[in-house]
């Protein structure tokens, strides 16, 4: 596994490969990697003939006052784990190669990053839309997979790719759980283990929730009231959001008719914690 740190190595690494005709598959982490990112990996290795994996906390999207500082990172443990995968490039730029000389330009998709997270994270979803705008220009895949864990995320991204005319190929890749429920994800290290436990309501709420709506249940109101009590059970969690919304343009909804998205955010300790499922009758 090679492992590149700049920009300009990357692309001529990444040019080099198209002109022998190979499919380049990309997934973009922030690291502290799990089984969660390593199922994405295998996911990227049966779509392309090379496989790049990024990992890069992005500073633009965490706000003042959230947790960039203390993102959890374990980059020796994290090349062991993609080396094992046969992964072929990770690429790993420092912040200044990423943004160099304060830069100007900013990637704003106007409206899917403003509801669910995009209320709580102002710019987040800017940080984000940027940092994967720089990231394709840098690998330049043919394909690229991301989490439906981060659903608003994927959401974007694929609009992204149309809007800004990118020749890559989108992929949503399904939730990946702990044998609990609770979703994989590198900020669950953050939880005490009593915490850790708590932190099953998210996806034990979802699940309620979607066996509601299989037997007739069509009002967005009673399922997010539902949702809301559950999850204020929990001594440990506080609520951010519990919402049903639309599936391509994350609007709310106040009825179910054939599919919705069910997206919740919830505080437990010093962990921000997101989860969903789709409602399908
Ligand atoms: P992150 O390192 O948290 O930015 O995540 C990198 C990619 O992995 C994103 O596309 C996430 O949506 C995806 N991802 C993270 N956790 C999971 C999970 N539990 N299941 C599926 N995808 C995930």
């Amino acid at each position: 596994m090679r492992i590149i740190r700049r920009v300009a190595d990357m692309a001529r690494w990444s040019e080099n490969e198209r002109r022998q005709g190979r499919r380049i598959a990309f997934v973009p982490t922030m690291g502290f990697l799990h089984d969660g990112h390593l199922s994405l990996v295998r996911d990227a290795k049966k779509r392309g003939d090379r496989v790049v994996v990024s990992i890069f906390v992005n500073p633009t999207q965490f706000a003042a006052g959230e947790d960039f500082a203390g993102y959890p990172r374990d980059f020796s443990r994290d090349s062991g784990l993609l080396e094992a995968e046969n992964v072929d490039v990770l690429f790993h730029p420092a912040p200044e190669e990423m943004y160099p000389e304060a830069c100007q330009t900013r990637v704003d998709v106007e409206t899917l990053g403003k509801p669910l997270c995009g209320m709580l994270r102002p710019g987040h979803f800017q940080g984000v839309a940027t940092v994967v705008t720089k990231l394709f220009n840098a690998v330049r895949p043919h394909v690229a997979i991301f989490g439906e864990k981060d659903y608003q995320q994927l959401q974007l991204i694929r609009r992204l790719v149309r809007d800004l005319m990118y020749d890559i190929e989108i992929v949503g890749h399904p939730i990946v759980r702990e044998s609990d429920g609770v979703a994989m994800s590198s900020r669950n290290a953050y939880l005490t283990a009593k915490e850790r436990r708590a932190a099953a309501c998210l996806s034990r709420s979802l699940r309620k929730a979607q066996a509601l709506v299989r037997r007739g249940e069509v009002s967005a109101r009673t399922i997010i009231d539902t949702v809301g009590a559950d999850l204020r059970s929990e001594p440990l969690a506080t609520v951010e959001y519990v919402k049903v919304a639309d599936l391509e343009t994350l609007e709310d909804l106040e009825q179910i008719s054939g599919a919705a998205l069910l997206a919740i955010a919830v505080r437990i300790g010093k962990a921000r914690l997101i989860d969903n499922q789709v409602l399908a009758r």
